[in-house]
């Protein structure tokens, strides 16, 4: 079968697009024939190697997928050859003592497909049965593959982390993410009322169409947190989402309200900061740490997604082959949105024209 690949850690031009055996499924696992496969950040912390998580080579890179089950491992009652499904990304064991207690994203050993398995940028990948939903039929394939990973992780960050409430604030950093468009999408579904920051104005116009109340671009406007406490007269956000790390880590603490909430999935600018403590504890600051979702959480999202068809923001949508030119554009920060790979070269321009007329979203 076609797969994107890596035979070693490293840049962009490690990754190749080569025939490779197609899996077979262990017994608790289905075959799918991947229909889609969207990037994420993740792919490029694979690619360049992650300490502890030695990759069997050749390695196919991609977390989210799209597609149908082939194949069914033994054990496997769940589901059946030519069911359409989503793919949720996250690998738990299932009986630690987070996992019993419902939190599989805290599992002691958490996983996630494509990091510590073989990846989805494939047309078949093997994944555990209990991985796979129903894909919402009111989803293309390219948005179906786009939603879990990016809104998954959004879901848990504002939900069960923040407890965003409605008509919450939400400040948003680097909008034009996967994870930042879909905390914009989930806090404009609850009513919120949410300030997003970039450093382009065009990503900022979008961000508004999307249904952002504010925006800040913080290259000509490069005091944030006091822009943040000027648009909510003094008081400051109930809850930031930041997918980026060091760099906003002090607008954070300049942007949160007391008793507020901070919650972190990401290092892409660097990840080391230092608090000053007695302003967190006089201020009752919350921050929090957050990676991908539990099965509940996954539940949640794709149950208020479908009441709400709620569609990702899909960036571009190339084939298989060009899985190195799609990681190359997300490498550069140029995407608004998921990048989606399908297998079928000739599905793209019809469904890509769907999408086109189908965003903006319903809110
Ligand atoms: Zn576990």
């Amino acid at each position: 079968m076609k797969a994107a690949v890596i035979y070693q850690n490293g840049d962009l031009d490690c990754v190749t697009v080569d025939d490779i055996p197609a899996p077979k499924p262990a017994p608790d696992e289905v075959v799918l024939e991947v229909k889609a496969a969207a990037l994420n950040h993740l792919d490029i912390w694979v690619r360049r190697g992650r300490p502890g998580h030695e990759l069997s080579f050749p390695h196919p890179l991609g977390s989210d997928a799209t597609g149908v089950v082939a194949e069914v491992g033994r054990d496997v009652h769940t589901v059946k050859p030519g069911d359409e499904v989503v793919v949720n990304p996250g690998l738990s064991c299932d009986t630690c003592e987070f996992c019993r207690r419902g939190d599989q994203s805290e599992c002691l050993h958490f996983g996630i497909i494509g990091l510590s398995s073989p990846g989805t940028f494939a047309e078949r990948a093997a994944v555990p049965a209990v991985n796979v939903q129903p894909k919402p039929a009111y989803l293309t394939i390219e948005e179906a593959a786009a939603l879990p990973l990016a809104h998954l992780t959004a879901w848990r960050m504002l939900m069960s982390r923040a407890r965003f409430v409605p008509g919450e604030s939400v400040l948003i950093h680097g909008i034009g993410g996967g994870v930042a468009l879909a905390a914009l999408q989930l806090a404009k579904l609850g009513h919120g009322e949410v300030i997003v920051t970039s450093s382009s104005e065009d990503k900022l116009d979008r961000a508004r169409e999307l249904g952002a109340d504010y925006t800040i671009n913080y290259i000509t406007d490069p005091a944030v947190g006091q822009a943040v406490r000027d648009l909510t007269k003094g008081r400051g956000v109930d809850i930031v989402i930041d997918t980026t790390g060091a760099e906003t880590w002090d607008i954070n603490f300049a942007s949160i309200r007391r008793g507020g909430r901070i919650v972190h999935c990401g290092v892409t600018t660097g990840a080391e900061a230092s608090v000053n403590i007695g302003a967190l504890y006089w201020n009752h600051i919350n921050v929090m740490g957050s990676t991908m979702g539990s099965e509940e959480d996954f539940r949640q999202l794709l149950a208020a997604a479908s009441e709400a068809e709620l569609r990702p923001v899909i960036d571009s949508v190339l084939p298989l082959d060009q899985a190195r030119q799609a990681m190359g554009r997300m490498e550069e920060g140029e995407q608004f949105g998921k990048i989606v790979l399908v297998t079928d070269a000739e599905a793209p321009l019809s469904s890509l024209t769907a999408a086109e007329e189908e965003n903006p979203l319903r809110l």
